[in-house]
């Protein structure tokens, strides 16, 4: 049994951040478990553009955005067990994880979640057809082609508008293959407007709304897909059944976060989000674990992910310094047109300005948000517009907690 004072399970840009801020808090015992044979997590695999706008005030590839944080990791000598992937966390945080030389187990005082997601898969997504080769999920395809030198397919149609399969509908034209469609169940796109744009609209890949994928085709290899337009239960319309010829089928479906270990560690976690119920330092219900980045809600901009990870490591490093954190009595819930809010809980005391994290349930125009507590209204927000794949973050002033009766409401007001 080794012991730490703060163990943070997965490498990616959430571990890298809660681990370096952890230690900028002032506890400098903290390790990183990870899976892989280096940090870095997804964005290993994304070699395109569009990372740092935010947080760095530079545009980077994700590796370069990853080296950022790795080099943080390495000036502040944290210890990263790599190929170390972890099997149980229990609530009195003893970590057990299994590398190459055997099981080992750490006792820490706080534990940081940082596991990412996963890809939902063709047997979740339930299409009919058969089970021919060239049915990737747009992650694998990407992870494939951009770092394993492997072209998958010539004649390609995506399933889902996420920003992976956007991403990767560029990303297969640039390489030579010919992308015939992109595919969207629902009535508008889940992706971020600037990856539409940069990455259909600037490569001519038609976009199909309320369209699925009806059927696969091919015995050995894909030989082509039906598609057909939903109605509005999310069902194909057999009269609107056409035939796409090709080879590859990609699928970007939406991601789970990865909650395995969060659920055996006894863990609440939200419907809603898929992730940990968290206070306003991303603790969740159980006392000294914490949860951040795309394990605790899917992110579409991974500036936001380390931002999370920072709260997290700052609150970790709190709670080992001082054994405890404000009780955090205030519930915060979605009104009107928003689908979650989160920090789902926070504290009357917080001694900092806190921000909330929501999406809404629908494409809008311009709103007005606003975050109330009873009749007394904390703060309001304005955006031209808002959709279900841009994530809003709103911030209420801590004086304004300190009077503030439950629930915290976040709901919006479309404006003419
Ligand atoms: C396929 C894919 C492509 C994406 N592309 C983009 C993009 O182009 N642009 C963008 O902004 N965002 C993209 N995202 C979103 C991206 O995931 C987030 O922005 C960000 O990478 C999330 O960081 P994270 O650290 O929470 O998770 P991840 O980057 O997924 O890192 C999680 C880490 O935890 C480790 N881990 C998990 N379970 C265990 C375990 N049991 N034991 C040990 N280690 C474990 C994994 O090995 C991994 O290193 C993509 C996501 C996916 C899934």
């Amino acid at each position: 049994m080794l012991d730490h004072d703060i163990v943070v399970v997965g490498g990616g840009p959430a571990g890298m951040a809660a681990a370096a801020a952890a230690y900028d808090a002032g506890v400098k015992d903290v390790v990183i478990l990870d899976r892989e044979e280096e940090n870095g997590g997804i964005l290993r695999q994304c070699i395109h553009n569009g990372f740092g706008l935010h947080k760095l005030g530079r545009e980077l590839t994700g590796p370069e955005y990853a080296a950022v944080y790795k080099q943080k990791i390495e000036e502040r000598g944290i210890k990263t067990y790599n190929l170390t992937m972890v099997t149980d966390i229990s609530a009195d945080r003893v970590v057990t994880a299994c590398r190459r030389d055997g099981i080992i187990k750490i006792r820490a005082k706080a534990v940081i979640l940082a596991m990412g997601c996963r890809e939902r898969s063709r047997g979740a997504l339930n299409i009919p057809g058969t089970r021919p080769a060239g049915v990737y999920s747009a992650g694998t395809a990407q992870k494939l082609v951009n770092c394993e030198g492997y072209m998958v397919g010539k004649r390609v149609v995506i399933l889902g508008s996420g920003d992976i399969g956007l991403i990767m509908a560029r990303r297969m034209s640039l390489q030579g293959a010919k992308v015939e469609a992109v595919c969207e169940i629902m009535p508008y796109s889940g992706g971020l407007t600037r990856n539409i744009v940069q990455c259909l609209e600037d490569y001519n890949i038609p976009l199909y709304l309320s369209t699925t994928v009806a059927k696969i085709h091919g015995e050995r290899r894909v030989e082509g897909v039906t598609v057909a337009r939903v109605d509005e239960n999310r069902k194909p319309i057999k009269k609107t059944e056409r035939y796409i010829p090709c080879d590859t089928l990609l699928l970007s479906c939406g991601l789970i976060p990865e909650n395995e270990l969060t659920r055996t560690a006894g863990i609440p976690i939200s419907p809603v989000t898929g992730g940990a119920i968290v206070d306003e330092h991303r603790q969740t219900e159980i006392a000294g674990i914490f949860a951040c980045g795309n394990v605790l809600q899917v992110h579409d901009l991974v500036d936001y992910v380390s931002d999370e990870a920072e709260i997290a490591g700052a609150g970790a490093a709190e709670f080992v310094k001082n054994g405890s954190l404000a009780a955090a009595n205030l519930q915060t819930l979605p009104g009107n047109g928003v689908r979650y809010v989160l920090p789902q809980r926070v504290s009357s005391e917080a001694k900092e300005d806190i921000s909330l994290y929501l999406r809404v349930t629908q494409p809008f125009g311009r709103v007005c948000f606003t975050v109330k507590s009873g009749d007394e209204v904390l703060s309001t927000a304005v955006r031209l517009k808002a959709a279900p794949g841009e994530m809003e973050k709103l911030n209420i002033k801590s004086e304004k907690l300190k009077t503030a009766k439950e629930p915290i409401t976040v709901s919006l007001e479309e404006l003419k």
